[in-house]
């Protein structure tokens, strides 16, 4: 475990943490997955509610370069990045061809959601793949948090419940974008009992779907997957700024006063 701006990042390799996925699981239980990026610990630290709903998954892996540099810079030494949009795919070439799992896209826009499941199905003939019909866009308070006691929200959450548990999937992708869909999972994983699997994925759908191009493994391996980004959408300017100035400097001033 590596403590950055508060959140307890688990210390694991790709093999270690899909076999602790398989545990999960293989043991009848509801578990969560948090992929913790630079943006999501910036988030966190700002936010401690936040933060401590990050700390109730039951694993969290380092999404992000920055993730993996500064806990080596502050001693912590985390093993190796572990990107959610692989984390799918390496779950799902883990699970056994006969076990008939289902799993279910939720959030991110209709048209990627398709893709995706399409791209998915085409890859891994074994699952049934299912998303929602719905397209969610939340109302949100002052931390982009899905607010609360909103009629609207109440009604698409219920829409989405109902929708769920129709398919009852196995394992469910959660693409909200932070905080939101670590919110949404803590309050809603109870209330869907075929859900053995959640995990909150962010911008991975949108990966999956081609909507979001890939940088390549070389750009990815030697840590500069945000600067392709940035040349792919400047707009983004603000929150990769975020990712690669305050991340750093919040993450080294919280790390060295500890
Ligand atoms: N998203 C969603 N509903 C929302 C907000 C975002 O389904 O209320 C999806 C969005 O379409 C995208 C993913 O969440 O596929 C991640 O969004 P992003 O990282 O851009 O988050 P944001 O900038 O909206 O906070």
């Amino acid at each position: 475990m590596a403590e950055i701006l508060g959140i307890n990042i688990d210390n694991l390799n790709r093999a270690e943490a899909l076999q602790r996925i398989g545990n999960f699981l293989a043991d009848g239980r509801q578990h969560w997955i948090a992929t913790i990026n630079p943006e999501i610990a910036v988030k966190a630290y700002k936010d401690k509610k936040y933060c401590d709903i990050l700390n109730k998954a039951d694993l969290r892996v380092a999404d992000g370069v920055g993730i993996i540099w500064i806990s080596r810079f502050l001693g912590g030494g985390l093993k190796e990045r572990i990107a959610g949009v692989d984390l799918i795919y390496d779950i799902f070439g883990d699970l056994k061809k006969n076990a008939g799992f289902k799993a279910m896209i939720i959030g991110a826009e209709k048209d990627s959601r398709e893709k995706a499941k399409e791209n998915l199905k085409k890859l891994f003939s074994h699952i049934e793949f299912g998303i929602s019909l719905l397209n969610i866009k939340f109302s949100r308070g002052n931390n982009g948090e899905i607010e609360k006691n909103n009629k609207e929200n109440e009604e698409m959450l219920a829409g989405l419940n109902g929708e769920i548990r129709k398919f009852a999937p196995d394992i469910l992708f959660v693409a909200f974008g932070a905080p939101r869909q670590e919110q949404w999972i803590c309050d809603n994983l109870p209330l869907l009992p075929s859900v053995k699997l959640a995990i909150g994925v962010g911008g991975a759908i949108d990966m999956i779907s081609g909507k979001t191009p890939r940088a390549s493994k070389i750009i990815r391996g030697i840590g500069t997957e945000w600067l392709w980004r940035f040349f792919l959408e400047p707009r983004r300017l603000g929150r990769i700024l975020n990712a690669v100035v305050v991340f750093p400097y919040l993450a080294i001033r919280y790390g060295l006063k500890k």
